[in-house]
């Protein structure tokens, strides 16, 4: 494992982020489902091109062994239970795996911190389900809470209390964070690092960052295969333009 060094910016492959994969009418004021075949239509579209869809973690991995170049990460935040019936068999179908960021305080509950509809999120025995299929899970804090100004008590609650909770569900070291409505700042990534994290995602493509804060694409309900071709082209040219 390579030393992680805040502030060194890290150049990786594009990572999609996606919430809910649901067939749902339901209102989603959010912005946070997508359709289960809208979903396959981005994996067919990544097998055309060649790509695989990998966790963030084995995205990482790959990088270090310079093998990431036909990888894309794939993350699906909050830990919906729609996860379990409607891409982990997707993602089994394309040979792809992923990333869940759940939020262990929340863990059985409902998306409470929104306004708006409620969507169900994992339980524990869901949780170790989705790690069991091959996927990997990863932190979203322990209330889906803004990070960016947050005292230390806070952030060590947060983050590192979220570790704590999921590695005792899972028995298994828990690598990965990512902060909710990508709010953070200097004192939250060095806090992500403290406590034993080895790499953290931020939400937005648009700042190439340090291994605790790695950038993604958000991919919105309506987008077409097509938006995601797009997107991939779009941070392979950022990547090149900071480089
Ligand atoms: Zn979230």
């Amino acid at each position: 494992m390579t030393a992680a060094v805040r502030g060194t910016r890290v150049s990786i492959p594009p990572v999609l982020m996606y919430h809910s994969i649901s067939p749902s009418a339901e209102p989603d004021p959010h912005r946070l489902r997508v359709h289960p075949s809208r979903l396959e239509r981005h994996l067919r579209l990544l097998r055309r091109l060649g790509l695989r869809g990998v966790s963030l973690g084995e995205l990482l991995q790959a990088r270090e062994r310079g093998t990431a170049a036909r990888l894309v990460g794939l993350t699906f935040d909050d830990g919906y239970t729609d996860f379990l019936d409607h891409a982990v068999p997707l993602l089994r179908q394309y040979g792809m795996t992923g990333t869940v960021y759940v939020v262990a305080g929340r863990i059985g509950g409902h998306n409470e911190w929104d306004e708006g509809p409620r969507f169900g999120l994992m339980t524990a025995d869901q949780v170790r389900a989705v790690a069991a299929s091959g996927l990997e899970i990863g932190s979203h804090t322990m209330t889906h809470a803004r990070l960016a100004g947050a005292d230390p008590a806070t952030l060590a609650e947060e983050i590192g209390g979220s570790r704590q909770v999921l590695q005792d569900v899972l028995q298994e070291e828990v690598a990965g964070f990512c902060y909710p409505y990508g709010s953070y700042d200097d004192a939250a990534a060095d806090a992500v690092q403290a406590a034993g994290y080895d790499h953290a995602c931020v939400t937005g493509d648009y700042v190439p960052g340090d291994r605790f804060t790695l950038p993604r694409c958000y991919v919105s309900p309506r987008d077409t295969a097509a938006h995601v071709a797009v997107r991939l082209g779009r941070h392979h040219v950022r990547q090149r333009l900071s480089g």
